[in-house]
């Protein structure tokens, strides 16, 4: 892997330069032209926040949702420059948007996570910005896939984009978690191993999926010395026409700044260069969705204890059981675990699976005498 290419630091994208963390902040989308720009100079009092942002063209799982205004609100955003200062950003998937983008000075884009998921459209947005100044933040695919999130950077590098950053915004859960997306931190943490000069920020809002956790997740992302944030942030949230949840009003975003930490990240600062911090964190998030994934594994358990309590057959079943533990063990050994320890976690795991399934048969009433375990 070549990782080598030439990065800008962030500071130095912009005259003037940029303060460290950079604080990107504005709507989930530009709505009209009055929101957009109410919002702008209401987050423009605090002198924290260096970018605004606002979805024009936006992504929806669903259609018929609502997709963005489209090439007008580039309008719109050249009027926010001119009457706050700040810079502004918006998110590009079409060869198209980046052209249209360029033509309306727009100074930051970034590649959107369902984007960024695909190589053959990340490449197509990598040849229209060949040649071109831009600033681009690339966010995370919405996969755990470090790897095709390099590559996404790298496109854009090869085509000799200096100004280059990535957008930590979380993984799709499969298993149920409080966030709307996972963070897997150590995912972060190894992007910074790999690319130490490569500006990361994180965006917490679309991690969180509410308000509620926007806070915390900043901090964390702050203390494992992320470049920056980009905070969803709308002057009236409860009407907006998308991510209504996860947006604060200008007033919260002020509230938050002045309430995080802002640690200094160079070789003074316990806190990131500490390496038994940064493997710590790896193993908090590790261990966080092991549990995650126990409680999931717990409830098909149950629900199999109902169906064998329905169709009176026995909790135990020797045959599979005998094929989970060869095949685990087998599983377990190509990955580097010792045979005892596999054996032992299976164990624990399937007695207090046993456990659960009998406490079930206990409570159903009617199947009473029927319980069985050999
Ligand atoms: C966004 O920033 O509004 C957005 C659509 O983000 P993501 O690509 O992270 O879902
Ligand atoms: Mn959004």
């Amino acid at each position: 892997m070549n990782t080598s290419f030439d990065i800008l630091p962030i500071e130095k994208w912009f005259e003037p330069f940029l303060e460290k963390p950079v604080i990107i902040a504005g709507p989930c989308s530009a709505e009209s032209e009055a929101q957009v720009l109410s919002t702008a100079h209401e987050i423009s009092k605090n002198k924290k926040v260096s970018i605004f942002r606002s979805g024009i063209w936006k992504p929806r799982t669903r259609p018929k949702s609502f997709e963005g205004v489209g090439e007008k609100g580039l309008a719109w955003l050249q009027k926010v420059k001119k009457e706050t200062g700040l810079l502004t950003a918006t998110e590009v998937a079409t060869p198209k948007h980046i052209e249209l983008c360029i033509k309306n000075e727009i100074d930051v884009l970034w590649i959107g996570a369902r984007t960024c998921s695909n190589p053959f459209s990340v490449q197509e947005l990598a040849n229209a910005a060949e040649g071109a100044d831009l600033a681009i933040f690339i966010k995370n695919p919405i996969n755990p896939d470090l790897e095709l999130w390099i590559g996404a950077i790298e496109r854009f590098a090869a085509k000799g984009i200096k100004k280059i950053g990535a957008i930590h915004r979380g993984f799709f859960p499969f298993e149920k978690t409080p966030f709307r997306n996972i963070p897997k931190w150590e995912i972060f943490i190894e992007l910074k191993r790999r690319f130490p000069n490569l500006p990361i920020l994180n965006d917490p809002s679309h991690i969180s999926g509410s308000k509620k956790y926007i806070k915390e997740i900043s901090q964390k992302a702050l203390d494992l010395a992320a470049d920056g944030l980009m905070i969803e942030t709308h002057f009236n949230p409860e009407q907006a026409l998308s991510d209504k949840e996860q947006q604060i009003k200008p007033k919260e975003l002020s509230d938050l700044l002045s309430k995080l930490t802002f640690r200094k990240s160079d070789i003074q600062s316990i806190d990131f260069t500490n390496q038994l911090e940064q493997f710590r964190e790896q193993i908090d998030s590790i261990d966080l969705q092991m549990l995650e994934l126990l409680s999931q594994r717990m409830k098909i358990v149950e629900n199999i204890g109902k169906y064998k309590c329905e169709n009176d057959v026995t909790i135990l079943q020797l045959r599979r059981w005998e094929k989970i533990i060869s095949s685990r063990m087998e599983t377990g050994k190509n990955l580097g675990l010792s045979e005892e320890f596999i054996l032992k976690l299976l164990q624990l795991v399937h007695k207090e699976s046993i456990q659960k399934q009998v406490e079930i048969m206990k409570n159903d009433n009617f199947n009473k005498s029927k319980i069985k375990i050999y």
